[in-house]
Formats: C-alpha cells, sequence, structure tokens
C-alpha cells in the first residue's frame, strides 16, 4: 500500500475521533467578545497534541491591553518533527479557537454540538473549530499511517481572529514564533469550502468622520448648525459621487462572491447629537459620528482608497458653512494575495484533485483574516486558507459543517502536508 493510501484509511477509520474533537472544541464557548474560555480551549487542543506526540507551548499575549486576569489570551502552538538548520521544511497549521456571539434564531442549541443526519451543528462549527480538528488528523494520519517525512508539522489555536487577531497569530508573528525562516508554509483552515483555495483577500480602510457644528435651542434651529446636516451631505456624497465609481472598479484576484470583486464602502455605525435613549433637551446636534468600513482592491491601493473619501468629504462639505469636519484612520489591512504558482497552492490544489476527483477553485475572501499577520508581520509568502465548511454559513443561527466535507477537507490537508515536507513540488 502506498503512503498516500496508508494516510487515507487512517483518516476514514478516524472519522468518529474527527467528530468527537470538533464536538469537543465547540462546546467549549469561545465567544468573542469579550473572549471566554480561551484557556480552556487551548488547553483541549493542547492536551490531544501532546498525546498524538507534539510538543506544545502555551503563549499568553503578554503586553497586549486584552490579555486581561478575566479574559487571558491563551494561544497553543503544538511543534512535531525536527528542528533547526536542514532539517527539513516546517507546516504550519492555523485555526482561530473564538467564536463570534450565537445571536438569535437557532433551532438547536449552539453549543451542544449535536450531530444530526451527517451534519455537525454549533456555533463555531464550520468557522472554524472543524478546521482545526483536521489539522489535528491531518498531522495524526501522517503518524499512525507510520510514514516518516523531512521536516516539521506545527500546529497553533489562536486567539482574537474575530476581533483581529493582535492577540492571536500577529502576537505569534511579534515575538518570532511564527516567521519566515522558521516557518515554511501556512495552511489555515477557514470554512472556504471544500474544493477552493483561498490566497488572500482585499483591503480594509476603516475611517471615522466626525462633522461639527454649532449647538442652539432646538425650537430655534436658524440659531445653529447642525452638524447630523453635514453628516447627511457627506453621506449623501459618497452614495451620490463615489459609490458608482466603486462599482465599476474590478479586481483581478479571485474574490467571491462576486459582488465582492468590486470596491465597497459601507456605514458600520453612526451616532449623532444627543444619546438617542437618553433624556432628551432641545438641542441643535453639534457633533457627529460615523464609522465607515472601505474595502479596496490590491490594484487601487490604499493612498488613493484614502485620498478619493477626503477630497469627496471636503467637496461636500465645502460650502456648507459653520461645519468642520475630521478623518480618523481606525484601522487600515493592506490586500494580501499569494502566488497562484507557490508551493502550497500547488500541493492543496493536487491534493483536491487525488481526494475530490475534482478541479480545486482558486478563490479571495470577501473578508479579511489571519493571513494578513502571516503576509504582513511574519513575513511568510506562502500562505493559503483551506478548510471544510461553506462561507455562506459562518456566522450565521444554525451554522454546521457537513461529516463528508470535514474527512474529505482532512484527507486533503494530510496529502498536501505530505507533499510540502517531502518537496516534491
Ligand atoms: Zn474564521
Amino acid at each position: 500500500m502506498h503512503d498516500v493510501d496508508k494516510i487515507i484509511a487512517e483518516i476514514d477509520r478516524a472519522q468518529d475521533e474527527i467528530v468527537a474533537l470538533t464536538c469537543d472544541l465547540v462546546r467549549i464557548p469561545t465567544v468573542n467578545p469579550p473572549g471566554e474560555f480561551y484557556d480552556d480551549c487551548a488547553r483541549l487542543l493542547g492536551d490531544r497534541l501532546a498525546g498524538f506526540g507534539f510538543d506544545v507551548d502555551y503563549i499568553d499575549a503578554d503586553g497586549r491591553p486584552e490579555h486581561t486576569a478575566a479574559f487571558p489570551r491563551v494561544n497553543v502552538i503544538g511543534h512535531r518533527g525536527r528542528r533547526g538548520a536542514g532539517a527539513g521544511p516546517v507546516v504550519h497549521l492555523n485555526g482561530h479557537i473564538d467564536v463570534v456571539p450565537a445571536g438569535d434564531g437557532w433551532t438547536v442549541d449552539p453549543f451542544a454540538a449535536v450531530v444530526r443526519e451527517g451534519r455537525i451543528y454549533g456555533r463555531g462549527t464550520c468557522d472554524m473549530k472543524a478546521g482545526i480538528a483536521a489539522a489535528v488528523f491531518a498531522a495524526e494520519a501522517i503518524r499512525r499511517a507510520g510514514v516518516t517525512t523531512p521536516g516539521a508539522i506545527e500546529i497553533s489555536g489562536t486567539v482574537d481572529e474575530e476581533s483581529g487577531g493582535f492577540a492571536g497569530v500577529a502576537h505569534l508573528a511579534e515575538i518570532g514564533r511564527i516567521k519566515r525562516g522558521r516557518t515554511d508554509y501556512v495552511i489555515i483552515p477557514e470554512p472556504l469550502n471544500v474544493d477552493r483555495i483561498c490566497v488572500g483577500h482585499r483591503g480594509v480602510y476603516w475611517f471615522e468622520l466626525t462633522t461639527r457644528g454649532r449647538t442652539a435651542h432646538g425650537s430655534m434651529p436658524f440659531l445653529g448648525v447642525s452638524a447630523i446636516d453635514g453628516m447627511n451631505e457627506a453621506i449623501a456624497a459618497i452614495r451620490r459621487e463615489l459609490e458608482p465609481i466603486l462599482i465599476t472598479r474590478a479586481t483581478a484576484m479571485p474574490v467571491v462572491p462576486d459582488g465582492a470583486r468590486h470596491a465597497t464602502i459601507n456605514i458600520n455605525a453612526i451616532d449623532g447629537g444627543q444619546p438617542i435613549d437618553g433624556i432628551q433637551t432641545p438641542c441643535v446636534a453639534d457633533r457627529c459620528r460615523a464609522v465607515f468600513d472601505r474595502r479596496f482592491l490590491i490594484e487601487e491601493g490604499f493612498a488613493s482608497a484614502k485620498d478619493e473619501i477626503v477630497a469627496v468629504v471636503r467637496r461636500a462639505l465645502a460650502s456648507m458653512t459653520g461645519i468642520d469636519h475630521e478623518i480618523r484612520d481606525l484601522m487600515v489591512v493592506e490586500p494580501v494575495m499569494t502566488p497562484r504558482d507557490s508551493p502550497v497552492v500547488t500541493a492543496v490544489d493536487a491534493a483536491i484533485r487525488r481526494v475530490l476527483a475534482t478541479n480545486a477553485r482558486l478563490v479571495a475572501s470577501p473578508g479579511t483574516y489571519d493571513h494578513k499577520h502571516v503576509a504582513r508581520i511574519a513575513g511568510i509568502p506562502h500562505c493559503i486558507a483551506y478548510g471544510p465548511g461553506e462561507l455562506e454559513l459562518a456566522h450565521q443561527p444554525d451554522e454546521y459543517c457537513r461529516v463528508d466535507h470535514l474527512v474529505a477537507a482532512t484527507k486533503v490537508m494530510a496529502l498536501a502536508t505530505l507533499d510540502l515536507l517531502r518537496g516534491v513540488n
């Protein structure tokens, strides 16, 4: 029997164990915000990795303000294989252990991990605890099959991806635990569908626009200048002048769904005048703030995306006497894209063809994920997202992952890891 067949047989034999590990992880409600039970989840994963022959380290996000006694940010990382120069490549499989709040609309308990009709239900099944279980058993199947390779496999469970990943992958990259020269290939099993390889994402620019006017008695609004009117004009100009241009721009990156191939802008939040739930007094609003989410294309670049917004808002408000405004950057994430001829793309592509007998589709994510830290801070060019679960089910009520997809993704990750360790690309 060939190594590949042995590994596939081990994964088929381990199906119930893979499902059970997914369920165990889902039953720890690692809800973010605020970041609950990270320690318990990291220990569960670490114990499992230790049992499967990994050296395990727990790495707190020391120095990060969100790492508190009430909500400690605990990451876990396991290493199995050789170390040091000449030992061979290091393949790193990284999953985030946090999940978004369950929200309303569930027909099952979101943290019970109910298995029914070939699906595992629960918050975090698809995004992305099934992916973590797949990573663990991809590595374990190689071991159980008795297949030896050069290099090493690392598996990490990291915190806070849903809130930016700063105490998670970014922290591991900053302290050099994940970095170019030490880590060769990174696979992040986010739920991008079992036959798709995600090579990157668009850029993100979050900014806060503040307008300021002059307050007056609400019975004589003509004596004041409404900051809300100013904001209204700025938003109208963005809708009127900017949006028609953004929709005409499309990236060459294979972003899914189709609508996300364009540049977009969204208003995340708005707040003006008095607190709306407070006791009201008759006042003209002297202040209004809104937070915008501009997704920019690799072809646009951040500087031009920002310049364009600044110009539109300035023009819109120029004729409004008594209105001042200010734009403040909240977050900038540059677009990332792994080249299509990267060995990690080639290896996963070949494994998908082998396991699923179909051609893989290269996609880019509509939203950002931890790839940005791997690329920007760790400096590793060879990173993709591939894992079980359907993208559209992430963050939804009745989130689930199909068991057959979980098993297939485990096989794909195992075979791709084997190829990368052996350097057959
Ligand atoms: Zn995710």
